[in-house]
């Protein structure tokens, strides 16, 4: 047992600082698909991370590849300079993107290729000449990370109201998710896809004039809200809406991306491709901080073309866009998935995962099940006047028992590496049901 160090500085992020601090949950090593605790006990990962650790812990191809990279290249300056391997991972990530998102805008986390996907397109229809086009829909409860675009066009009002106005200029469409019709469903829900795309239409063109949007985003899955899926068609019709309107449709792919689902991306599974795509976390297998931004050619070479020559195109960027040790992750990374084939294996294991996962129906507090991929959302009853209390009751009976799960709200959310084994997986869910039944017996949650 490793000795707890000192709590009082570190200020943890979206934690609840004090009740973290008196019942640390600290990890001190991790392999494969566990971790194990500083009181050294292992924790089977039903999380990967937070969605990142897809091709499971300590790889040691990565850990090569970073190790030395920072022997022989520590940093380079971002601007106005560069180093190969910035190509060559850009390259490399090109060829892993639906066709024709080509370009690569490199950023250090989700976050920043959430705001850096908002401003290219707010900056594309200003380099076409279209600068009226400045208004930017999301949806509600979507994620695209904390800063300040992000939490704009993000759904989750308790991730903005804590921070003053924010951005002007935005709107939000519905959600998907409607318990009432879809509760259980396995996979996609059927229904009411098209109504609910045709929703975002009605929007912009009776309380905005469409050609003041410049974009919508969506996850394709909404995921840090708690596995919100897509109903069949939708997606493909907000992508005719948009080319209709001349809107660009950007996809956040930051959970999405990289096998989640079976496929590379969200867009490979749903067969729509956004002109803009976001992704971080499983980039780098979450070793190394790192994101992307992938556009389409023509926005790229619209800015190429538009922009006074010998000027600089963005004016955005970061210290840290395509720091060398994290192409050097990423590369590793993606080494990783084209010889392990990860979105196949996830593919393949994503019927058991379906069929384990909804044995739970019928569990105390089990108000819905939702899964797509190698995600599951196991949604809880709320107890009145303690919202959240009963998905973090179930975590932490799931830890004493030695399995990650991860909750938003009264939504439990599964999402192992994608090296996960089938009796792994029974075993997250197994321990879940578990957890149910006790705190039911207990009368605790
Ligand atoms: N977009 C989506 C869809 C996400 O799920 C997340 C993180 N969960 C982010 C953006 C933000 O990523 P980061 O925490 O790396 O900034």
């Amino acid at each position: 047992m490793s000795d707890l160090p000192n709590l009082d500085h570190y200020w943890l992020p979206f934690t609840a600082n004090r009740q973290f601090k008196s019942m640390p949950r600290l990890f001190q090593a991790a392999k494969g698909n566990y971790y194990t605790t500083i009181d050294d006990r292992r924790l089977l990962d039903g999380t990967a991370g937070l969605w990142c650790v897809a091709a499971g812990h300590g790889r040691e191809e990565i850990a090569v590849s970073v190790a030395n990279q920072l022997r022989t290249l520590d940093y380079a300056p971002a601007f106005q300079n560069s180093h190969p391997l910035a190509f060559e991972a850009a390259e490399r990530l090109a060829q892993y993107m639906p066709p024709g998102l080509d370009r690569i805008f490199f950023t250090g986390s989700g976050s920043e290729s959430a705001d850096t996907a908002l401003k290219i397109a707010l900056a594309y229809h200003r380099v076409t000449g279209n600068p009226l086009r400045n208004k930017l829909v999301g949806r509600e409860r979507g994620y695209h990370g904390v800063n300040f675009g992000g939490i704009a066009v993000g759904g989750i009002a308790g991730n903005r109201k804590a921070f003053g106005n924010g951005l002007a200029g935005v709107d939000h469409i519905r959600h998907t998710l409607d318990i009432g019709r879809n509760a259980f469903t396995r996979g996609l829900p059927q229904d009411g896809g098209i109504a609910l795309a045709n929703e975002f239409e009605q929007r912009i063109t009776t309380l905005h004039d469409p050609a003041t949007i410049a974009a919508l985003i969506v996850e394709p899955m909404q995921g840090s809200a708690g596995v919100l899926l897509p109903p069949v068609g939708y997606l493909k019709r907000l992508r005719e809406i948009c080319d209709k309107h001349g809107i660009l449709l950007i996809f956040d792919e930051v959970i999405t991306g990289f096998g989640r689902l079976g496929t590379k991306f969200a867009s490979d599974y749903f067969g729509v491709v956004p002109d803009i795509i976001t992704c971080a976390k499983a980039l780098t297998n979450g070793a190394v901080p790192m994101g992307a931004v992938a556009v389409k050619r023509d926005i790229y070479d619209a800015f190429m073309a538009n922009s006074p020559a010998g000027g600089i195109e963005l004016p955005h960027g970061y210290t840290y866009s395509a720091h060398p040790v994290a192409c050097a992750a990423a590369l590793a990374t993606l080494d990783i998935f084209a010889t392990e084939k990860l979105e196949d294996r996830a593919a393949g294991l994503s019927t058991h995962f379906e069929q384990v996962a909804h044995s739970l129906k019928g569990l105390p507090f089990v108000k819905d099940i939702r899964n797509l991929g190698l995600v599951a959302g196991i949604e809880l009853e709320s107890i009145p006047g303690k919202p959240g209390a009963a998905a973090f009751a179930t975590y932490l009976k799931c830890y004493e028992m030695g399995v990650l799960v991860r909750y938003t709200g009264d939504i439990l959310a599964i999402s192992p590496p994608l090296t996960i084994e089938k009796d792994e997986i029974d075993r997250i869910f197994s321990t879940i049901g578990e957890a149910l039944t006790t705190l039911a017996a207990e009368g605790e949650a």
